[in-house]
């Protein structure tokens, strides 16, 4: 049998993209991964999801698979193992036969196959004319017991889904990078107190949101610090901080003129200054994200992080490196930039399509920005369209 579409991951992008498909009489067959629901299971309360003032992310996911299955969408709670993207064409009799690689991509009277093998199809391999990979990417973590322990009641991995929880309260977030000073950056919105722990002397952010952290009298950066423990037994309390011999007078290679030392000064630091308890009521652990792409690798083009690249993102990378070229180059410059229109295998009439002709992607696995729930299940609605316009011309 050949399946039209195969959804491989079981949050608000597959489960957005199954429900749009199931609804458009195309059968979809969802891998929702084990455990199944991705992030949003992780976190408590979701007050961000519009239609919902307020729902535990395990509910919202299970209301959103009812819906799916309600339309005839058939869900797996099984891990994909492994994905192996190939070309074959129909004969006459509608039996497949794998060809080799080198059927050209964009010939219509072949269909492209794409095997797959979980658990329970080790043996017999699934096939299918299209996929929508929706697998998602996960937050990294500090991985302290404490931490698990304590997520979801006090530790998070997202300020724009849990700050709220925080008005007038003390925060910390862990991490140098953008993601760190953007959430908090955010945080300050609501918190009346943000602290950054940060294990070097230096951000690696970007100059632009270190100025803006630097400004920011809500913030009080703690230099040279990794964070031991998280203190609470039913919610956040504190931390335990191990902090290096801070050294003020050191240059650091990154400085800018305007960056600062901030020395811990605060009331609630006590012990010494080597082991510290830091009371804060939150941590944002902000230390970067991981794609779960890695079954693709190597099949689908992704950037050096492992994101899936769709051909939207190919064309605004094109875009960008033409107009540093052009800004470095040209004197005379254009006020407009003309795209190339070979761009590599990507097909510019599916927005959500990857670099391999019937494999689109949705989801935060194909997001490095903007990693909510709404956004994937947008995407995902996206890729199914695309899907169903696919299918019709193929
Ligand atoms: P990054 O990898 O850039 O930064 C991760 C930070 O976490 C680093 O400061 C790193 O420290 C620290 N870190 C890593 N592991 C640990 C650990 N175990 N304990 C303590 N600290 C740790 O990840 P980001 O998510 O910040 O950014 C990813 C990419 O996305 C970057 O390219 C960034 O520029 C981009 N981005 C852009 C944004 C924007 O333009 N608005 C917003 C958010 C992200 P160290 O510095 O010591 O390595």
């Amino acid at each position: 049998m050949v399946e039209n579409v195969i959804i491989i991951g079981g949050g608000p992008a597959g489960l957005s993209a199954a429900i749009y498909l199931a609804r458009a009489n195309l059968d979809p067959l969802v891998f929702a991964g084990s455990p199944p629901g991705g992030q949003l299971t992780l976190t408590s309360e979701v007050e961000n999801y519009p239609g919902f003032e307020s729902i535990l992310g395990s509910e919202l996911i299970e209301k959103m698979k009812n819906q799916a299955k309600k339309f005839g969408a058939r869900i797996k709670d099984e891990n994909v193992k492994s994905v192996e993207i190939r070309q074959s064409r129909i004969d006459k009799i509608g039996q497949s036969q794998i060809q080799s690689d080198k059927i050209s991509k964009n010939k219509t009277d072949y269909i492209r196959f794409h095997l797959i093998t979980s658990d329970s199809i080790q043996l017999n391999p699934i096939t299918s004319k299209s996929i929508i990979i929706a697998t998602g990417a996960k937050a990294l973590w500090l991985n302290l017991p404490s931490e698990t322990r304590l997520r979801g009641k006090g530790v998070s991995a997202c300020a724009t889904c849990d700050g709220f929880f925080f008005r007038e309260k003390i925060v910390a977030v862990v991490g140098g990078g953008d993601t760190a000073l953007e959430e908090a950056l955010t945080l300050t919105k609501f918190a009346k107190k943000v602290y950054i722990i940060h294990r070097r002397d230096f951000f690696r952010a970007s100059k632009i949101m270190q100025e803006r952290v630097f400004a920011n009298k809500k913030i009080e950066i703690i230099w040279n610090a990794v964070v031991e423990e998280i203190i609470g037994k039913m919610h956040v309390e504190g931390i335990k901080i191990r902090q290096s011999q801070i050294q003020s007078d050191k240059i650091s290679k990154n400085k800018t003129d305007y960056i600062r030392f901030h020395l811990i000064t605060s009331d609630s630091i006590q012990l010494n200054p080597i082991l510290s308890v830091l009371n804060v009521d939150g941590v944002f652990v902000a230390i970067g994200h991981k794609p779960d792409t890695d079954i693709f690798k190597g099949q689908v083009e992704m950037d050096e992080r492992g994101y899936i690249i769709t051909s939207t993102r190919k064309a605004i990378d094109k875009i960008r490196h033409n107009q540093m070229k052009s800004d470095e180059i040209s004197k005379n410059k254009t006020d407009y930039i003309r795209l190339n229109p070979i761009l590599s295998d990507f097909n510019f009439d599916y927005q959500r399509m990857t670099s391999i002709l019937g494999v689109f992607v949705a989801g935060d696995c194909a997001d490095p920005y903007y990693r909510q729930a709404v956004t994937a299940a947008g995407t995902g609605v996206e890729a199914a369209l695309e899907v169903e316009k696919y299918l019709e011309s193929n």
